[in-house]
């Protein structure tokens, strides 16, 4: 009664003490690439049939037999580690493919001591190679004696009517060279599973004497199929010649993306190669130095094990669907952005998540009594290990692929229990960092950040600036290759991470460190009073800030006013959108943490790279071109007039200005003003605040003098006047050296916008990061910007350095700055005529 498709007890072919697969030492086997199964340590010399079959298959080596048993799972039997190496010697097989054997019938017998001495191990495996059917369920895991029982073989529910379609089918196999770049590493290998599923037939991979089953991203990865191997390829059912030709074609197409290059590329850096420095670019200034931690992993206590296996199935179940979830909405972006490169990784990603191998392995973890947690770590880690043994360095990349699900799986299994825990004054080092990290290691008191990806004008940027915590980013995938605990210096405002600075050096940046203090301590002395020029000009030195907590901060640091608050900060972490109510008392927390100044409030910024969870937008295809800003205003007016109400209950009133974000044209400030009048009108109001608005795109540049008839001031955002007029993302880590707000095109378009404000007598400030670059102060000024907002712990110094300008001298400099081919020689032209202290 063939592949009647039931339960089956296996009895035990060889007796010794039995071992979990995990704790087999081979990391292919213990990953479960090969199929779920157990070991056992063999004391005996025969290995026996542990259940009525057929024998499918028969290692010329003689190591290893496969059978057939009559529920239609495949065993692989297969006698000691790294045993084919032995060439046969030692081993005598007593059955041929296609014999019908019986329960604790011989099989093959060995040379006990001859196999011990010459092979790694003797322990000896029994492995499901159909896993996409099976499921192994170990009965003992103490010493057995051959003929007991061992091991439960149970049917996974299979989808309707798939092994009937496994009988009724035929087999064919075909031979096909893999034209992927690199072999067949994770996102081909997900394609190749993708088209596989869309079939009933089975399909397997068969490379170098190995199978694997097409259903297992692992499996398929574990082969370690090079670039242009030969590979089998067998199907099994009953569209077994379309699934076939489908496949063969999947293998031998290499994927779009890989015809150009998919790791983010330094395009320019201003550094030359240095030994034992790695260069980035500067998104926090500052000098550290510190021991080197790497953030990347969640450190999990030690599991007492003997937890309810019920319980823990069903928390890895639901964390795997949260991810799942998660990535499933990356997806959707990436395709809806036709972002062909981030379709196939998050593809990758979904297909490894939902791997048997990795599954499989976590879920027999969890049924010997592990936590979820632990359980899928530890599946996690052996398969990385088995992708770094396959000596390819593609492969070995992808570990990193599954470190991330790890990550992802682990924090949504550990909620709000996961927290980090980093010493005080060391150097993290991390991949890429979210905001909320960023808080979390600041509160730490860590000295410095590092990151291998990431912008200068990206948010965390902008937190790590606004705490005045010295951060480099875009520094390459070198820098998570670096041993954890070395002392580093971190020379942010260099652009280097210096990893093995001598004691000398170590002792100069403490100096260093120190003088700079000394230096704040002075500049600090001041910071309270005006910024006046040397020939008597004021300068209004406001700060950035997103919370009435860095309000108080800017204030205590001398801030004029607050020049930019970035509401849509103020409910980041909320899953539901804040009400009137809720937003008025947020606005008046800044207004009175500033004593008596003023505070520019602008309103909700979203779109693009910032993204609220109470506020989900369209998917769009360009989303930094498309409805960001006020352009959301102008598709939900309710959520712009909700907002607008709010700010109008603030008092004094006089000290609150509202600034419009992403406008284009001046009907868009008409409108809005008109908005206000009305909404004040309602409201009984007598005055309304000024309406400044926001220059971040070339269009309003250009449009300055517009703009300026109708507004009360203009605000120059240069982070995103650098994006959209040199056509550079400002997250893109590749381009972060070259998004450059000191480049002479924006330099233009400022000098126009004061221009433009100049003549209707509004004043133009600058709330973007150029405004916390001391290097820009002295050009900024002589373009004719009057108010600059800063990161809070910026005040004082850039305070400073408006005092030691004469702006006369500054306009002069500047008109010909204008003239300079690039942002390099601007930057180099600034050194030489207004020299940083
Ligand atoms: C800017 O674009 O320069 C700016 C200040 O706004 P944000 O960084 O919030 O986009
Ligand atoms: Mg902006």
């Amino acid at each position: 009664m063939p592949n009647n498709n039931k339960e089956l007890t296996l009895s035990a072919p060889l007796s010794g003490p039995v071992l979990t697969l995990t704790n087999v030492p081979d990391a292919v086997f213990a990953s479960g690439a090969m199929g779920d199964g157990i070991a056992i340590d063999p004391l005996n010399d025969t290995l026996y049939a542990p259940c009525d079959g057929e024998v499918i298959h028969v290692a010329r080596t003689g190591h290893a037999v496969t059978l057939r048993a009559d529920n239609g799972a495949e065993l692989l039997l297969h006698l000691g580690l790294d045993t084919v190496e032995l060439q046969g010697d030692g081993f005598f097989m007593l059955v041929k493919e296609g014999t019908r054997v019986s329960n604790g019938q011989a099989l093959l017998r060995y040379d006990l001591d001859k196999v011990a001495q010459r092979c790694k191990s003797l322990v000896s495996l029994l492995v499901i190679t159909n896993g996409e059917h099976f499921q192994a369920r170990p009965i003992t895991l103490k010493g057995v004696k051959v003929g007991e029982p061992l091991l439960h073989v149970v049917p996974r529910a299979p989808g309707a009517g798939q092994l009937d379609d496994l009988e009724v089918g035929i087999e064919v196999s075909g031979q096909i060279r893999i034209a992927h770049r690199g072999g067949l590493h994770a996102r081909p290998a997900a394609l190749v599973r993708q088209t596989a599923r869309g079939f009933k037939s089975r399909s397997q991979l068969h490379f170098g004497g190995r199978s694997a089953s097409c259903d297992s991203v692992m499996g398929m990865m574990g082969l370690a199929i090079t670039e242009q191997a030969e590979v089998h390829v067998s199907c099994r059912g009953s569209d077994a010649e379309a699934a076939l030709q489908a496949l063969l074609a999947s293998l031998s197409t290499a994927l779009a993306e890989e015809a150009h290059s998919r790791a983010p590329q330094v395009l320019t850096t201003r550094h030359a190669a240095e030994e034992g420095v790695l260069h980035g670019v500067c998104a926090a200034p500052g000098l550290a130095s510190g021991p080197l931690v790497r953030l990347d992993g969640i450190q999990l206590p030690k599991d007492p094990g003997g937890h309810n296996v019920e319980e823990q199935r069903q928390r890895l179940l639901d964390a795997l669907a949260q991810v799942s979830q998660d990535i499933q909405l990356t997806l959707e972006n990436a395709k809806a952005r036709r972002h062909v490169d981030e379709q196939a990784i998050f593809s990758a990603h979904l297909a490894l998540l939902e791997d048997p191998a990795l599954l499989d392995a976590a879920y027999l973890s969890i049924e010997q009594g592990s936590a979820a947690a632990h359980a899928w770590s530890r599946s996690i880690d052996v398969q990385c290990q088995v992708l770094r043994q396959l000596q390819s360095m593609l492969l070995a990349e992808r570990a990193n692929d599954l470190h991330d699900l790890r990550q992802r799986v682990l924090r949504a299994l550990l909620g709000e229990a996961w927290q980090f825990e980093v010493p005080a004054g060391a150097i993290v080092v991390a991949q890429e960092l979210t905001p909320s990290d960023l808080l979390q290691l600041c509160a730490q008191g860590v000295a410095g950040v590092c990151m291998a990806e990431g912008g200068a004008t990206s948010h965390v940027a902008i937190l790590a600036r606004g705490k005045g915590l010295p951060c480099l980013v875009a520094l390459g995938d070198a820098l998570l290759e670096q041993l954890p605990g070395q002392s580093v210096v971190l020379d942010a405002d260099g652009g280097r991470l210096e990893l093995t600075p001598s004691a000398e050096r170590l002792a100069q940046v403490r100096q260093a460190q120190s003088q700079r203090a000394a230096l704040r301590a002075q500049q600090q002395t001041l910071a309270h009073a005006p910024a006046r020029t040397l020939d008597g000009v004021d300068v209004e030195v406001a700060a950035n800030v997103a919370s009435s907590a860095e309000a108080g901060q800017a204030f205590a640091n001398g801030a004029d006013g607050v020049g930019l608050l970035r509401t849509e900060f103020l409910f980041v972490d909320r899953h539901t959108a804040p009400n009137e109510q809720e937003q008025r008392q947020a606005y008046q927390a800044v207004l009175d943490a500033m004593g008596d100044r003023p505070v520019i409030i602008r309103t909700i910024d979203v779109g693009g790279d910032k993204q609220l969870d109470y506020l989900p937008l369209p998917a769009e295809a360009n989303p930094v071109l498309g409805l960001r800003g006020i352009r959301l205003g102008q598709v939900r007016p309710e959520l712009l007039d909700q907002q607008l109400r709010a700010l109008l209950q603030i008092r004094p009133l006089h000290r609150c200005r509202i600034l419009l974000p992403m406008v284009t044209e001046v009907a868009e400030l008409l409108h809005i003003r008109q908005r206000i009048d009305v909404l004040g009108a309602q409201m009984g109001l007598e005055q309304r605040p000024q309406v400044g608005v926001m220059i971040e795109v070339p269009a309003a540049a250009l449009l300055a003098e517009q703009l300026a008839e109708h507004a009360d001031f203009l605000s120059i955002g240069t982070n995103d006047l650098s994006q959209y007029t040199l056509a550079m993302d400002r997250d893109h880590a590749g381009l972060a050296a070259r998004v450059d707000a000191l480049h002479p095109a924006l330099l233009r378009l400022i000098a126009q916008t004061c221009a433009g404000a100049a003549r209707h007598g509004r004043w133009a400030g600058v709330c973007g990061a150029l405004a916390s670059d001391p290097l820009a102060t002295p050009v900024l000024i002589g373009l004719g910007v009057r108010e600059l907002s800063v990161s809070p712990p910026q005040v004082g110094e850039i305070k400073d350095r408006v005092r030691r300008l004469d702006t006369a001298q500054c306009r002069r400099v500047s008109t010909d700055l204008l003239n300079l081919p690039s942002a390099a020689a601007v930057r180099q032209a600034c050194h030489q005529h207004w020299p940083l202290g």
